[in-house]
């Protein structure tokens, strides 16, 4: 049973059949010398060894063979993104045809939102939270104002008062609003509050009252288990260096489900790294696309990026894939909730979800102890070599992630919370 020591936090690694993975990343380093209590890898997923050897490797691949490479090594330019597929589209649960890393998040669903939504005069406004990250806010009004409307057709579905999303609201706006929307777009985790939706059932509500439905997975990747092509989910985007541990900025995901990989006929920004491989370089510009996610692609894609996250989603393959991860997150979430709560409960508020299966490894602490300012508390962490990050206006995210953090490490930052409380 949950004990609040050191002890109990050591036993439980002990336990953990996936702790040697955390040698197979490196971890930023304290100006005491120390390793940081690192638990940020819901911003910027630290760096695997494998994504550093295999960009080492592309680096030396260049060297050696110049334009030829495109061709020769291991692993060839040409087909370079090919060799991502399988496994992301195991972590997303999707076929292989309907996934591709390509570009970036916010690039990729604006690429989405071009074939998707498809508006017409009386069904033309797009569902989206009311604290959406800011970036998909921008995308999705700047592709009302393309289409030549405005804000008037942005609803947005409200957080109550405890800052979570309800279904019974979205129930709502949808039986109220459903002929005028078009399109749904949703995160699969809330960022700021860690909160997971229910990705299954939002989409079958959605294609019930006959409306498309997409994901922003940047938050729920490599976090909680996925199985897109059997939710029906229309499509969904997702970065890489969040939980998918690949490097700041490196390119994204893009799942479209098979039902319309297959559609040539669906509008499309088109590039020639979408058309038909047989035919490419015949340069005949009549565009074909290839009826698979990879349709979706324009440009030929940046290899030094590509080979970090092949060194990641190697990783991942290590762990078994994300189903064991899970596992261990769940334990470790929960192990920091207890004892969150029996140290610090009048402190610390949690806003995340209680239930495991509505959130995913991240917690959102709001401080509540009288008189502290919560950004005081955040920067007293930082100098005693906790690394979290902070969200206006009063909440830390924390995210002890299974594949690098132990239990002895939540252990320790709960003990250094308390210290600084105290102060
Ligand atoms: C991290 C994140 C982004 C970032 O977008 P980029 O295009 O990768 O810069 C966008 N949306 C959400 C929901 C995110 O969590």
């Amino acid at each position: 049973m949950f004990k609040p020591t050191l002890a109990y936090a050591q036993s439980l690694d002990s336990q953990d059949p996936l702790k040697h993975l955390r040698d197979q990343f490196s971890l930023p380093k304290h100006t005491t010398g120390e390793n940081t209590l690192y638990f940020t890898g819901n911003s910027l997923g630290l760096q695997p060894k494998k994504a550093r050897e295999n960009v080492i490797e592309m680096l030396d691949a260049w060297q050696t063979y110049g334009v030829k490479g495109h061709f020769e090594g291991d692993y060839p330019w040409m087909p370079y993104h090919e060799f991502l597929t399988e496994h992301s589209a195991e972590l997303v649960g999707a076929q292989a045809n309907e996934v591709v890393m390509m570009n970036s998040l916010t690039a990729n669903l604006h690429l989405m939102m071009v074939s998707f939504y498809q508006p017409s005069s009386d069904k033309r406004k797009i569902l989206i939270e009311d604290h959406a990250f800011p970036s998909d806010h921008y995308a999705v009004c700047s592709q009302l104002k393309h289409h030549g409307f405005d804000e008037s057709d942005l609803l947005l579905w409200q957080p109550r008062a405890d800052e979570l999303l309800h279904l019974e609201d979205f129930e709502a706006i949808l039986a109220k609003h459903h002929q005028e929307i078009s399109l749904i777009l949703l995160p699969g985790v809330q960022y700021y509050t860690g909160q997971v939706l229910p990705m299954q059932r939002l989409t079958e509500l959605a294609h019930q009252y006959g409306i498309t439905i997409g994901l922003d997975l940047a938050h729920a990747v490599g976090n909680v288990e996925l199985a897109l092509h059997d939710w029906q989910v229309d499509f969904a985007c997702w970065c890489s260096y969040k939980y998918l541990n690949s490097g700041a900025g490196s390119v994204a995901g893009c799942f479209i489900h098979k039902k319309h990989c297959q559609n040539t006929e669906l509008n499309r920004f088109a590039g020639w790294w979408g058309h038909d491989k047989a035919t490419r370089f015949k340069m005949d510009n009549q565009f074909s696309p290839i009826p698979t996610a990879e349709g979706w692609q324009l440009s030929n894609p940046p290899v030094l990026s590509l080979a970090a996250i092949r060194g990641s989603l190697e990783t991942f393959a290590m762990a078994g894939g994300i189903k064991p991860l899970r596992e261990k997150s769940v334990k470790l979430t929960q192990y920091a909730v207890d004892l969150l709560q029996h140290e610090l409960a009048g402190d610390i508020q949690i806003i995340t979800p209680m239930e495991p299966e509505a959130r995913g490894c991240q917690l959102s602490l709001m401080v509540t102890k009288a008189g502290l300012d919560g950004k005081a508390l955040f920067n007293a962490l930082d100098e005693n070599g906790v690394v979290l990050d902070w969200r206006e206006p009063n909440v830390m995210r924390f995210a002890p992630v299974p594949l690098y953090n132990s239990f002895e490490d939540v252990y320790q930052f709960v003990a250094i919370l308390k210290r600084c409380l105290e102060k």
